[in-house]
């Protein structure tokens, strides 16, 4: 598709300003845009590729719906979730906007209708899922005679490209093939997480030109921050009960691991609080009840993972209470954020107690492959490429978990990706790897492990920013809009050095270089304010004592860096001791979690 059809295909039926205007108030029933969404809406009517980082509540969804009704044709939303597209498509259709919505759960009836609805041109915005678009037959149909022209692209829940979140769906990956088969028109990518390295995976893997990135503010006056110092699990699993019976209305309480998520669950129904459960090892069922019982006000508290959240449009969120700390801010923001939606005070309380620190450093432990594994897998791939004349591994991971059955699925996905960006394979067009660069692989992987060790190092300085704010005496917004501000700081240098062609604009300083006047150390001023080391050195000694206190729970009593041996897996390193469970790092480069008991002392 050359610039001529681009620049015809995008043009807006009638830019004007009152335009717009007319249609916020009379289809959307809004008096005017928030801040940050007007530069979204103008970004994509001059035909611009966008990526909006736009916190929960910030209204993505008018960025799209209102262009939509700006732009000849009809714009194709991809959407993660079937139950968010389907509220969204109720709310437009009802708004009197038609709208369409193609995904697995129709039957062949209704997914002939909307077909139909689509060919006879009458359609503005189509909802699919990212599997349904990388479909050849379906785009091959999109793209058939008399079909109405695409004029945009939009990819909800932009994050889930990037292979570094925990959100990753591989469809996401193939979408830029299907946005190419539509005559490659200006895409939108919208979301909510704003981490440098994800703002750089959607932008290189949509392959946006110029892509204009839009911070939109941060800053939310009705959200209220505070931090409570505990000193053991016991201590604050009691906080937490007290908080939810005592706090009103509805809340989350985020855990960071099952674990915590089924005992803190379990003590909070003891306790007579109206509560359910969410995490990754339920099935899906039991998910979505819980879900649905929350969203419709028939229990008070979600006690959750950070599986919970994506899509969650609930307004009345009174409370969210994280029993441990996150990983980064990005995450406690995004997390907290869900509170308040409509406007009203809510509070956002972190229970600290310096210990979970280790939770998070271990799940950073497991994130990336080491050196050697990346190197094994690079030798893997150029084996296996050579088998065939093309140089090609088609299905490229399934081929890769035969040759390295020992790799975790997740480590071999993350060395493959370095790999396609270090330039030493190509991603084919249907999903294969093709080796690209033979002779300088050996070099290039040592820039590959380098870029995992950057990485990794940039992962802990993250998780210390979070652990600073837990800490600190200063306004906790002050802290949460400065880490937003040096995030877009990171993001120009990432940019610089990958060459990409982006546009970032840095978030609005809402408060002006001021303090809230609202979060716990706003209200009451610490006497001393101790630095962040002193902090971390009285707490640290703190919990020493406490340890000293408590008498053994275990005879066998294990410390990080213990040789070990487990009866299954052999000998391993202990990476983690929590409670009576002990991580233990076997030399397949995987981690497994056991019952102290079972485990015992090298010989
Ligand atoms: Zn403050």
């Amino acid at each position: 598709m050359n610039d001529t059809t681009r620049t015809a295909t995008t043009r807006a039926r009638k830019p004007l300003d009152r335009e717009l205007e007319i249609a916020l108030r009379k289809v959307f029933g809004f008096p005017n845009l928030r801040p940050g969404q007007d530069e979204v809406i103008r970004s994509v009517l001059d035909g611009n590729d966008t990526l909006a980082v736009m916190p929960t509540g910030a209204g993505k969804s008018l960025c799209y719906q209102l262009p939509a009704l700006q732009l000849d044709g009809m714009t194709v939303v991809v959407s993660p979730l079937i139950s968010l597209m389907r509220d969204q498509a109720v709310k437009l259709i009802e708004a009197g906007v038609a709208t369409a919505v193609i995904n697995s759960t129709l039957s062949t009836t209704e997914e002939r209708a909307a077909m139909d609805a689509v060919t006879s041109g009458e359609i503005r915005i189509l909802f699919v899922t990212p599997e349904r678009l990388v479909n050849a037959e379906f785009t091959a149909t999109l793209t058939g005679k008399n079909m109405p022209a695409v004029p945009l692209v939009v990819i909800d829940e932009a994050h889930c490209i990037s292979q570094w979140g925990h959100d990753f769906r591989p469809a996401y990956v193939e979408l830029i093939h299907a946005i190419r088969t539509l005559g490659r028109p200006p895409v939108l990518a919208l979301t909510a997480t704003a981490t440098p390295s994800v703002i750089d995976d959607i932008v290189r893997e949509l392959q946006m030109r110029r892509a204009n990135v839009i911070h939109t503010g941060v800053y939310r006056d009705n959200l209220h921050f505070m931090v409570e110092q505990l000193t053991n699990p016991e201590e604050k699993r009691a906080r937490a009960i007290e908080l939810a019976r005592t706090l009103e209305g509805s809340g989350i309480i985020y855990c960071a691991t099952v674990a915590e998520c089924e005992a803190l669950h379990a003590a909070l129904v003891e306790a007579e609080v109206s509560a359910e459960r969410y995490h990754g090892k339920l099935a899906a069922s039991a998910r979505s009840e819980a879900q649905d019982a929350f969203m419709a006000d028939e229990v008070r508290v979600m006690v959750a993972t950070n599986a919970f959240g994506m899509g969650i449009d609930k307004p009345n969120i009174r409370f969210v209470l994280h029993a441990q700390v996150p990983g980064s801010l990005d995450a406690y923001y995004q997390e907290a954020g869900r509170a308040g939606r409509d406007g009203e005070p809510a509070k956002c309380i972190l229970l600290f107690e310096l210990k979970d620190k280790q939770v998070q450093q271990f799940f950073l432990g497991g994130r990336y492959p080491n050196a050697e594994t990346i190197r094994r897998v690079g030798e893997a791939v150029r084996d296996l490429a050579r088998e065939n004349e093309s140089q090609t591994l088609d299905k490229p991971l399934e081929r890769l978990r035969e040759a390295l059955p020992h790799v975790g699925a997740n480590k071999l996905r993350v060395a493959a990706t370095l790999l396609n960006d270090m330039g030493v394979t190509r991603r084919t067009r249907r999903g294969g790897m093709k080796l690209i660069d033979d002779g300088k692989a050996i070099i290039q992987l040592d820039i590959a492990a380098q870029a995992y060790a950057s990485r990794a190092e940039r992962d802990r300085a993250v998780l210390e920013r979070m652990i600073g704010y837990a800490q600190s005496a200063r306004c906790r917004w002050r802290m949460l809009l400065d880490y937003f501000a040096s995030d877009a700081e990171d993001t120009r240098a990432l940019q610089a050095a990958s060459k990409a062609e982006v546009e970032y604009q840095a978030p609005d300083d809402e408060l002006a270089g001021g303090t809230c006047g609202s979060c716990d150390n706003c209200l009451h001023p610490p006497e001393v304010t101790e630095s962040p080391r002193e902090v971390r050195e009285h707490a640290m000694s703190q919990e020493r004592s406490n340890d000293d206190a408590k008498p053994k729970r275990n005879v066998q009593a294990f410390n990080q860096g213990d040789r070990v041996r487990v009866r299954r897996y052999g000998e391993g390193t202990v990476e983690m001791v929590s409670g009576d469970r002990v991580a233990v790092r076997f030399p397949d480069d995987e981690t497994r979690t056991f019952i102290a008991r079972y485990v015992k002392r090298a010989a």
